[in-house]
């Protein structure tokens, strides 16, 4: 799950990360106040959207006036923010950060991720940072400085402040640094965060050491544990279809593709999409039924799949284990029905009882087209979406 930049900052600031004083806001009129009840004279006017890269998308803007304020919050709520986070369609800005602009001497990267190969969190930090890390770590990768940590001892004093040296943080603002660094795990380790960010952290005039920008994802299978972070959902913000999907116990992932996929197993799901992409043509989603799927959430999972206007043919792979074919054959027919389906359907099924569910199938009277392999359902659906027979 993710966050707001608003959001994650004050998460960080409960584990005391310093951040500058912001303000969220949902309409112009309480943006302008917020920035009055900021006081100063300089403010930045942010939008909050699931995405980065909103200030070279036009999403982040500097305010000398609280006339400006006004104008720029007009602007920027509302707008469909564009990003190279958020495809070509862009994400349509609800919520506003006004916050007070901050003195930057310099930006800076430090950021967390679980690492798999060592199976540690591991701390990545460059003296590049700001708006093109990832130009950064593609170019000149030795400017990314890691620290694989501890789970033991978290944190070392020692590594923290080595880090802090090497991207560039002077020896009078290093012991402020170190504190952030330590609360930033702190604050992942605390939350079981999958990736925390800050990007700027900078270095201000006065030798401050302030989390200009913040991001978090949580891992969703610790979400359980908790309640604070899930309170901090934003539903705008996740896809319609993966969300309705959720309420069914279905896991869904919408793609760019024109070929739906029901499959059973998020590995046979998986293979499914490379076969389906080895005979040359795209999956349009993503869609484990799971173990115990019944006919009434086969029929919502089609209704989902369907609801996708790019959508051009249906492949249903099924593995039946502990799950009956006979009871996916029921699931298939009764949807089928239910949804009227108009796109070429492929099912292929294996394991229990699959010549009951065949024979089910077969005299359903549907235009179901059956497939004894994997390579052959992924053969007759790629023929399918391309015309030919
Ligand atoms: P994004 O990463 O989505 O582009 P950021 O929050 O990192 O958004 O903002 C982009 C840039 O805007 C920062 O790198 C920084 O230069 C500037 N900026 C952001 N917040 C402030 C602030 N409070 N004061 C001054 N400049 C800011
Ligand atoms: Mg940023």
């Amino acid at each position: 799950m993710k966050i707001h930049e608003y959001q994650a900052k004050e998460v960080l600031r409960n584990f005391g990360v310093v951040t500058p004083k912001g303000v969220a806001c949902f309409s112009v009129d309480e943006a302008v106040s917020a920035a009055q009840t900021l006081g100063g004279k300089v403010w930045v006017v942010k939008a909050q959207i699931h995405a980065g890269g909103r200030g070279m998308g036009g999403g982040v803007k500097i305010a000398k006036s609280i006339d400006d304020v006004k104008v720029l919050a007009g602007q920027i709520l509302g707008m469909q923010l564009v990003t190279h986070q958020t495809g070509p369609q862009g994400q349509k800005v609800r919520r506003l950060l006004v916050e007070e602009g901050a003195d930057i001497k310099a930006e800076l990267y430090v950021g967390m991720v679980v690492d798999r190969g060592t199976q540690r969190v591991v701390l990545m930090a460059s003296s590049e940072g700001g708006m093109d890390i990832e130009e950064v770590a593609a170019h000149a990768p030795e400017k990314i400085h890691k620290v694989f940590i501890d789970p033991g001892t978290g944190l070392k004093d020692a590594e923290a402040d080595e880090v802090a040296r090497k991207i560039g943080i002077p020896d009078t603002s290093v012991p402020q640094a170190r504190s952030i660094l330590k609360a930033l795990y702190e604050a992942f380790d605390k939350t079981d965060a999958s990736l925390a960010e800050i990007n700027p952290l900078i270095l201000t005039g006065s030798g401050g050491i302030v989390a200009l920008d913040a991001k978090f994802n949580f891992d969703d299978n610790a979400l359980f544990r908790h309640p604070e972070i899930l309170a901090l959902r934003d539903l705008d913000e996740e896809d319609p279809a993966e969300i309705e999907a959720s309420k069914f116990g279905l896991s869904y992932i919408s793609l760019d593709g024109n070929i739906g996929c029901l499959v059973n197993g998020a590995g046979l799901a998986m293979a499914t999409m490379d076969v389906i992409k080895l005979y040359g043509a795209e999956p349009a989603n993503f869609l484990d039924v799971g173990g115990g799927a019944d006919a009434k959430k086969v029929t919502e999972a089609f209704k989902i799949m369907l609801k996708n206007p790019g959508l051009k043919a249906i492949l249903v792979n099924i593995f039946g284990g502990i799950m009956k074919c006979d009871t996916i054959a029921e699931g298939v027919i009764t949807a089928s029905k239910a949804v009227q389906l108009k796109v070429p359907l492929v099912v292929r099924m294996k394991g229990t009882n699959e010549d009951l569910g065949k024979k089910m199938l077969a005299e359903s009277g549907l235009p179901i087209i059956s497939a004894e392999n994997m390579a052959e359902a992924a053969q007759k659906i790629v023929a399918a979406v391309k015309g030919a027979r």
